[in-house]
């Protein structure tokens, strides 16, 4: 870490062939249309209610307990990374009665549910894993293992004392506004029936697992789960890494090559007697570069305030427009970000205007891709197979992947691509998986076919908040998602969304978004307790004039309908007029945290307003 070789150094080592954008535009379109498809999100089928069990806990058993219909001070939906660090700075400013509701058996969301071999963070530990130095935690490698990150989410959650008041295996079945008391009124599946002055929704934008709609997918006699339930009792192994003992005389198919994938496929490939990886697109895989974390070097670095510093530090280099500071991440994602600004910088004075700027992020983006598609090359022995692993799209048209094992795994004799040629698996039997009329039998489908996005968030949490006058949050979004800097509802008092969209927007390190909005809630909450205030609500104008200056932004720039379909741009399709909604802050995530500081450390919390006498 802070030494050793570097994304351009590993980058330089991959010979360079001249690129030949006409070419490679042709391509990307070509390479596009053949996976477009018409059914879009539809194409992926809900499992709640066709396999049930697929989304069962296999972790932990659940215990009975009395139901909860008390009082508190704070409710909070989802024991993910926003949960915990919310009520982790409720908790320092003296709000105890912090009540954390969570569907998993533990905190953790992503983390409890994603145990697969092979999971690890993609954005470096030291900035990703929230809480590490309020927690005294120093990570053990650049990119921590998933177990690790659910240590870490566990030790937030004793560190604050946030388990004394948690329930776990509960789902929210109804959260609606009581006006006449000015309190939220929550029941759930165990028979809880509770009020809380305040409620934080965290419920992050990857939480219900989704199956491919293949035809045939409930005759396959075999095993199968999908990854965010991994079945170790099948498998042999564990999440720390241990060999998939029981695989070694079995056939094993994986359905998706996304980032989970990624992760998993060289366990599998090691561990199968046979592994057939199911392909329609195969994802960019850039160097990921892995390494312990010298201890030494930690307590050099760790000085008071040193993890806010790396996350600003991350943020102006990946986000931030102009000159940054010395990048103290260096990896994948800084790299790209570094290669735009030097192209812009670059640039002539009379091309520094966006249309100059648009064709260096281009150009950049053409320089990356192409030594990625070349490391596939290096790195497969099989030449067919390399060229098939090749991404044909511009990186952030799906999410870029880093791995040092995946392509290698290709070189393993059990393991064999299976490419779709974009069409995706035609059909599942009793005894395997069909593609192009071939059927390859196998004893065990593993689905990574990820999580449900674009789909009514309603259909995803399993609750609609009702506000003011029983206003549901569906109805007052149904022409897009409107809120103060994300975080805000009108109608809906004392409750505070906890995710990216129409603040920050950082995808690069999703909980710099958390860590920041529970900084913004602990501020207002403080003010509201402090000023005897029973309710705090955004104001009309005030939410309508945040959301106009989102719209005069330049909108998104991944995902975009010239990529190749995926969840970033609504599986090719046309999103609708609420996609637009889905933005960020205009001037970009630097700015977001900067603006952002500024209006809750002024103490006016302008376009808030605090009611004592509601
Ligand atoms: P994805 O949605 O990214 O991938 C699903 C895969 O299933 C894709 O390869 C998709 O192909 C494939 N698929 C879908 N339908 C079919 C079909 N009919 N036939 C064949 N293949 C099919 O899910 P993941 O779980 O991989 O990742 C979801 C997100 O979770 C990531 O984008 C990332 O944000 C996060 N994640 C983060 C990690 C980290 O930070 N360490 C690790 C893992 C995940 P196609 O591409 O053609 O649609």
């Amino acid at each position: 870490m802070g030494q050793g070789t570097t994304m351009a150094d590993d980058a330089a080592q991959i010979q360079r062939k001249p690129i030949d954008k006409d070419a490679i535009r042709e391509r990307y379109r070509a390479e596009r249309d053949k996976r477009l498809r018409t059914d879009g999100n539809d194409q992926y089928t809900r499992i709640a209610g066709l396999f049930d069990e697929y989304l069962e806990d296999p972790y932990t058993p659940v215990t009975p307990r009395a139901p909860k219909t008390d009082h508190v001070t704070f409710a909070f939906v989802g024991g993910g990374f926003a949960g915990l660090v919310t009520g982790a700075r409720l908790k320092e400013a003296g709000i105890n009665d912090v009540r954390i509701i969570e569907k998993g058996g533990d905190f953790g969301g992503t983390w409890y549910w994603n145990r697969y071999p092979g999971a690890q963070c993609d954005t470096a530990s030291m900035i990703y894993m929230p809480l590490l130095e309020e927690t005294g935690h120093m990570p053990s490698e650049k990119y921590a293992h998933a177990p690790e990150i659910l240590q870490q989410c566990q030790r937030i959650g004793q560190h604050y004392g946030l388990y004394e008041n948690a329930l776990f295996h509960t789902v929210i079945e109804e959260l609606s506004w009581d006006e006449a008391r000015s309190v939220w009124v929550i029941r759930t599946n165990r028979g809880d029936n509770f009020t809380a002055k305040y409620i934080g929704l965290g419920t992050g934008p990857l939480n219900t697992p989704k199956l491919p709609g293949i035809p045939g997918i409930k005759d396959f006699k075999g095993h199968a789960f999908h990854t965010s339930r991994w079945d170790y009792d099948y498998t042999g192994g564990d999440p720390n890494g241990a060999p998939l003992d029981k695989l070694k005389d079995k056939r094993v198919a994986i359905i998706g090559t996304g980032a989970t994938a990624v992760q998993v496929v060289p366990h599998l490939a090691r561990a199968a007697r046979a592994l057939y990886v199911f392909q329609r697109t195969p994802s960019s895989i850039d160097v990921r570069d892995n390494r312990p974390i010298d201890p030494e070097w930690f307590a050099s670095i760790a000085t008071p305030g040193w993890q806010q510093r790396w996350l600003e530090n991350f943020t102006q280099n990946q986000a931030g427009i102009g000159m940054a500071p010395e990048d103290l991440v260096q990896d994948g994602w800084t790299d790209l970000a570094k290669r735009i600004r030097n192209r812009i910088l670059q640039l002539p004075a009379d091309q520094r205007n966006p249309m100059g700027m648009l064709a260096a992020y281009e150009d950049a983006d053409h320089e990356k891709m192409e030594e990625i598609r070349q490391r596939a090359e290096a790195v497969v022995r099989d030449a067919e197979t390399a060229e098939k692993l090749k991404a044909w799209y511009r990186q952030l048209c799906k999410r870029p992947c880093f791995h040092d094992q995946y392509l290698q795994a290709f070189n393993e004799p059990a393991a064999h691509l299976i490419d779709t040629d974009g069409q995706g698996v035609e059909r599942i039997t009793e005894k395997g998986v069909v593609v192009k009329g071939v059927e390859y039998e196998v004893d065990c489908i593993v689905y990574a076919s990820g999580f449900e996005v674009g789909t009514p968030l309603e259909r995803r949490t399993g609750f609609d908040p009702r506000g003011r006058g029983g206003i549901k949050l569906s109805q007052y979004w149904a022409d897009g998602m409107r809120t103060k800097h994300g975080m805000h509802v009108h109608n809906f008092p004392n409750a505070f969304l906890v995710q990216a969209t129409q603040a920050a927007n950082l995808i690069s390190n999703y909980p710099h978004n958390l860590v920041d909005s529970a900084r913004t809630i602990s501020l207002i909450v403080s003010h509201a307790e402090a000023t005897g205030a029973k309710e705090v609500e955004v104001s009309k104008q005030a939410e309508d004039d945040w959301v106009n200056l989102l719209l005069s932004g330049m909108g998104l720039m991944i995902g975009s309908p010239d990529c190749t379909p995926g969840y970033y741009n609504n599986e090719g399709r046309d999103p609708g007029p609420q996609a637009r909604y889905f933005v960020g802050y205009p001037a970009g995530a630097v700015a977001f945290f900067n603006y952002i500081e500024g209006w809750r450390t002024s103490g006016a919390f302008e376009g808030v307003a605090f009611r004592k006498d509601a």
